[in-house]
């Protein structure tokens, strides 16, 4: 019998699932609370481009979708650092060209929704806003957005995929015993800017790099559009001397753009007329269990998992996530009581490591990218790693390059590199001999 499934959220994850179910016979019912992008504006200030990586693309690929994408995606090969001074640097991200992809996200949403509507047995329904889930009856209640009518929708699974603030969770919170829930709203939050294309349509900074002002206690960064523009974006503390709360009048946003980013506001024309529209967004991680209810229900994406984007990484899990079903629909023969135990077992441990590392990551990315000690460090790693490389990956390429080491896995190995990388830094004069044999026997004494 073909099983009826429905799926909350049409976001990228959402879309993605959809697309895997479809192509597997499942007949799909994919319900969006907002009208559909491909014919109505987006609102403006929800980040418009993200980076995907190597799980994102294994997730596309699983569908036979990347290279549809690929047309969309422009490539980033490294860090590329603006000092205060004006100076700037490139960090290459790995060896041999390795890249990450600046992908906008309402094309990548807009396109999976069209490949996800390709299969015969997907059906969109948009501005249907999921309002309370029945569970002893697996019926779904939506309100439409434009004429207010209440639908209830039955099926035989049903998936939450809406999102960080997701209507699905909360009901599952709400009828659950025992439902473990935390959110964490971080110090700071973010404003979307932009830098526009050049008279000609150029770019006016380096195209294929993901941009970093790193300031120490904040930081913007730029991800390239395939329009020519970047989307910068200003990661910024609420309150405190260099805040969003100090920062209140047209004079101040000049003032405080020309001290910190000196070589970046000539190239931001509306600067300050966007710095005083654009939405000031905060940023939560979210860790919840379980993921799976009645055998039937389950959470999926930045309903079960929202974290900070600083690993960019949000999209790229909820992707895997996908990955991950799929295998187990094969290895357990399609008994959803064991494919859903199964899945939350095994992909809870990697969402909350990736969790804590994109926390991290905030440090590194507003602070150490500047730091010439860390970048020494970075160096020897590198170094290191590819003189010995079944023996030591850099975290940064086993979270980002390496789909086959899970987030938890990476974590554990990222924390015992780090413990030798301070013994390693703390050594006399490593300046000097970053690169010498002693450092490498060294190394491999502690490994
Ligand atoms: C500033 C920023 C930068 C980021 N950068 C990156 C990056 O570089 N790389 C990366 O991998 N990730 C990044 N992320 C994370 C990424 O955006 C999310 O992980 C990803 O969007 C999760 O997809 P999703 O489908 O689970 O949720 P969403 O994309 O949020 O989709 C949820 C969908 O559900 C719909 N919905 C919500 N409530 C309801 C309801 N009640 N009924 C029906 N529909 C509903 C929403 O309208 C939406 O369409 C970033 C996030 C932020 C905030």
């Amino acid at each position: 019998m073909t099983k009826k499934v429905t799926v909350v959220g049409a976001g990228l994850v959402g879309s993605l699932l959809s697309i895997y179910l479809a192509k597997r016979g499942y007949k799909i019912d994919l319900f969006e609370r907002r009208p559909d992008m491909r014919t109505a504006k987006i609102a403006a200030g929800k980040s418009i481009n993200l980076a995907l990586s190597d799980r994102g693309w294994k997730g596309l690929e699983g569908v036979g979708i990347a290279d549809e994408i690929k047309k969309i995606a422009i490539p980033m090969y490294g860090r590329y650092i603006h000092h205060k001074d004006g100076s700037t640097a490139f960090q290459p991200y790995g060896k041999d060209n390795q890249a990450i992809y600046s992908v906008s996200r309402a094309e990548i949403n807009m396109r999976l929704m069209d490949l996800a509507e390709q299969q015969e047995n997907v059906n969109i329904h948009f501005n249907e806003r999921c309002t309370t889930i029945d569970r002893q009856k697996l019926e779904a209640h939506f309100e439409n957005a434009e004429t207010h009518k209440a639908t209830a929708v039955q099926s035989d699974l049903l998936f939450g995929s809406d999102g960080a603030f997701a209507a699905s969770r909360l009901n599952m919170q709400l009828s659950s015993d025992r439902f473990e829930y935390n959110q964490h709203y971080i110090s700071a939050g973010y404003k979307e800017l932009i830098i526009p294309p050049g008279p000609n349509g150029e770019f006016m900074i380096e195209k294929n790099a993901l941009h970093i002002w790193p300031r120490g206690s904040f930081m913007m960064i730029a991800l390239p559009n395939t329009d020519g523009n970047f989307t910068c974006t200003l990661f910024f503390p609420f309150e405190g001397e260099k805040s969003f709360a100090s920062i209140n009048t047209r004079d101040d946003v000049e003032k405080f753009f020309k001290e910190e980013f000196p070589d970046a506001v000539p190239l931001m024309p509306t600067l300050v007329d966007d710095y005083m529209n654009n939405p000031t967004s905060s940023l939560v991680t979210v860790k919840c269990f379980p993921w799976t209810f009645d055998d039937k229900i389950a959470l999926i994406g930045d309903a079960a998992h929202a974290i900070v984007p600083f690993y960019g990484q949000g999209m790229n899990c909820g992707f895997e996530d996908c990955v991950v079903l799929n295998d187990l629909i094969d290895q357990h023969k399609e008994s959803w009581p064991a494919i859903l135990e199964e899945y939350q077992t095994l992909r809870k441990p990697d969402a909350d490591a990736i969790a804590d590392l994109a926390v991290m990551n905030f440090v590194e990315m507003r602070d150490k990218t500047g730091d010439p000690k860390f970048l020494l460090q970075k160096k020897i790693e590198a170094n290191f790693s590819s003189k010995h490389p079944g023996k030591w990956i850099p975290l940064y390429s086993m979270v980002t390059y390496s789909p086959h080491i899970r987030y938890s896995t990476a974590l554990k190995s990222g924390m015992k590199q780090e413990e030798i990388m301070q013994k390693v830094m703390a050594m006399p004069d490593i300046e000097k001999k970053w690169d010498s044999e002693e450092v490498e026997k060294e190394m491999l004494k502690y490994l």
